[in-house]
């Protein structure tokens, strides 16, 4: 007996591209059950994260022609990674593994057997790695660059090039089951996981219709939100740029000591207003920084919960731990 495959795409007004993927994911799965190599029991799992378009009634469409395809609706929109959570945690109840895609398949769905082929030699997590980034505009290419270099600079463990296109185990889903953060970023979470990963590469398409749900101010949000979820490093330079400036603060006060002393005293405008400045904007940055982090403690002790379903379209058996 083959091990049950679930595939976990989160959706935010997809309608434009949704029968595409249902078309082309379901081919695969099929090809993939008649092969032996996962269960009949393998689904393709589409979370609805409070569209605003028809992708809800699509999704329900899907399941009524064929139960193969099912679906979570989500309370309201939540984003991407609150929606691929609720996926992957409703998942883990029947799945053996789940991987999970974007609904644009700019993910090349070919690779999904070497990710099963992998995880049956024995890996938990398989990274799904982007070989290339030629289909990216040079502006993305190079700050998400930056951002992976930042990343690693800061103390994140962090796989290169990957974003959520990933196999997980189930009892890597457990473990990931036990982070109750409410600021994800999954990408940064899964590694502090463990188990045995692997990776595997595959060349990145562009969206095939409609646009792009991650706006440039959506995305420097969620590159913002990945660095203090995960490293406290930033606070860890203010305190020393305070150590900086404190012992250049000494250094001054010799120095007009020493003025005072030779009797030279009329000190310049220029290097007041420059001290009051620069010392006012080093203050406001840092303290802009603590609070930003005050601000996440403020809402990972609300324990807020991170997702709520209001539908389900599920027909399966729930698997024993
Ligand atoms: N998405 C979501 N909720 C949101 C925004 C996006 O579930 O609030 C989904 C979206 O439907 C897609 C995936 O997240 O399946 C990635 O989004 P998109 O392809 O627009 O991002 P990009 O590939 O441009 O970074
Ligand atoms: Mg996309």
């Amino acid at each position: 007996m083959k091990d049950t495959l679930y595939l976990v795409i989160p959706c935010y007004n997809e309608e434009e591209v949704l029968h595409e993927t249902a078309k082309r994911l379901i081919e695969k799965i099929n090809t993939m059950i008649k092969n032996n190599i996962i269960s009949d029991e393998s689904k393709i799992l589409f979370v609805n994260d409070g569209s605003k378009d028809k992708t809800w009634s699509i999704i329900k469409e899907l399941h009524s022609e064929n139960n193969i395809f099912s679906g979570i609706n989500l309370s309201r929109n939540r984003g991407h990674q609150n929606a691929l959570l609720a996926g992957l945690m409703t998942a883990k109840e029947f799945a053996d593994m789940t991987i999970s895609l974007d609904a644009d398949l700019q993910d090349d769905v070919n690779v999904i057997d070497k990710f099963v082929e992998q995880y049956y030699q024995g890996s938990d997590v398989v990274y799904g790695v982007r070989c290339s980034r030629d289909t990216d505009t040079f502006f993305k290419r190079t700050t998400a660059l930056a951002f992976y270099k930042l990343m690693s600079s800061l103390g994140v463990d962090m796989v290169y090039n990957h974003a959520d296109y990933r196999l997980m185990s189930k009892r890597a889903l457990e473990g990931l089951n036990k982070f109750r953060e409410v600021n994800l970023f999954l990408r940064g979470m899964v590694p502090l996981v463990g188990y045995k990963y692997s990776i595997v590469e595959y060349e990145r398409h562009e969206r095939f219709a409609g646009e792009s749900k991650y706006p440039l101010k959506k995305m420097i949000a969620f590159a913002l939100d990945g660095i203090t979820s995960l490293s406290i490093k930033p606070i860890r330079i203010i305190t020393g740029i305070g150590f900086t400036i404190f012992f250049i603060s000494i250094l001054t006060l010799i120095y007009s000591i020493i003025i005072n002393f030779i009797g030279n005293a009329v000190t310049g405008w220029t290097s007041l207003t420059i001290s009051i400045w620069m010392l006012g904007g080093i203050q406001l940055l840092c303290l802009g920084v603590i609070g930003e982090y005050i601000g996440k403690i403020y809402n990972e002790t609300k324990q807020r919960p991170r997702f709520i379903i209001s539908d389900r379209l599920i027909e399966n058996k729930i698997k024993d731990v």
